[in-house]
């Protein structure tokens, strides 16, 4: 090759590669800086709801994101979390001292016979009650998921017929605390709480223990995450009179626990 056709060469081929080369670099360049900025702000964005929002992070665990941070132990799972974050909502406790605040309103859905319950836990109550069934039981749900308002009405009535019956409005108050909860304090305005009769005795009294129906459910139902919330050997610590048709969603490890170990909700959670 002559000089000439060299020279020819570099002034038309070089500047020519330069001029396509360099462009095509730079968008790629530019490319793969934006690729790196979105993916940090994705997973950024995905830690922090992982971890600032674990409630949420729980209700939305059909999310893929947030599946695929379970997945990767980035996120907050029930096992790495204990108590703190993922079971949280079924160990709540709801007590005299322990108000709810007013504007708890927990999503629901409603049994076969239409009362509410907390939609977390109601396939569990109702695989309860089709397994008492399935043993020729009639085990019957008289009340689930009550408003606070509806709660108010109770307490009321409650406090007024007290009265009726001779007390004055201190006495009649105090009483009707141990027998109806407060506005905000009782479980069924939390949605975990159900109460069940048998279908051939409906009364809420201590014959209630007698029914072949409260005797299947103090057997079985901490094998579906339910306790007996109001034993009669705990009505110093709970509060609250015997009631043998009050359960309460814990889940099934807390229920096995403190079944077995014959506690209360509130000695279970002071451990
Ligand atoms: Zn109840």
């Amino acid at each position: 090759m002559n000089t000439y056709r060299k020279t020819i060469a570099r002034r038309i081929g070089q500047p020519r590669v330069g001029r396509l080369l360099v462009p095509g670099m730079r968008r790629l360049l530019v490319f793969v800086l934006w690729l790196a900025f979105i993916l940090l702000l994705t997973l950024f964005v995905g830690l922090n709801a992982g971890q600032l929002l674990p409630a949420l992070a729980e209700d939305t665990s059909d999310d893929p994101l947030q599946a695929g941070l379970h997945k990767e132990g980035l996120g907050q799972s029930p096992q790495a979390a204990g108590t703190a974050a993922g079971e949280s909502w079924m160990l709540a406790l709801v007590n005299a001292e322990n108000p709810l605040p007013n504007n708890h309103a927990p999503r629901l859905r409603s049994l076969a016979n239409g009362l509410p319950f907390d939609e977390r836990a109601i396939d569990q109550l109702e695989g309860m009650l089709a397994a008492a069934r399935a043993e020729g039981l009639s085990p019957l749900v008289c009340s689930a998921y009550r408003s606070i308002d509806t709660q108010r009405e109770l307490f009321d009535n409650k406090v007024a017929r007290l009265r009726a019956s001779g007390m004055d409005g201190a006495q009649a108050d105090a009483q009707a605390r141990r027998e109806v909860a407060y506005p905000g304090t009782s479980e069924h305005n939390l949605g975990l709480a159900a109460d069940i009769v048998s279908l051939s005795y409906q009364s809420l009294d201590v014959a209630q223990a007698s029914t072949p129906e409260f005797q299947w459910l103090l057997r079985h139902c901490a094998e579906y995450g339910f306790i007996l919330r109001y034993p009669k050997d705990k009505m110093g610590i709970t509060g609250v009179i015997y009631e043998p048709w009050h359960f309460r969603y814990v889940g099934v490890e807390a229920a096995t626990e403190i079944t077995e170990q014959n506690l209360c909700l509130e000695e279970y959670l002071a451990n």
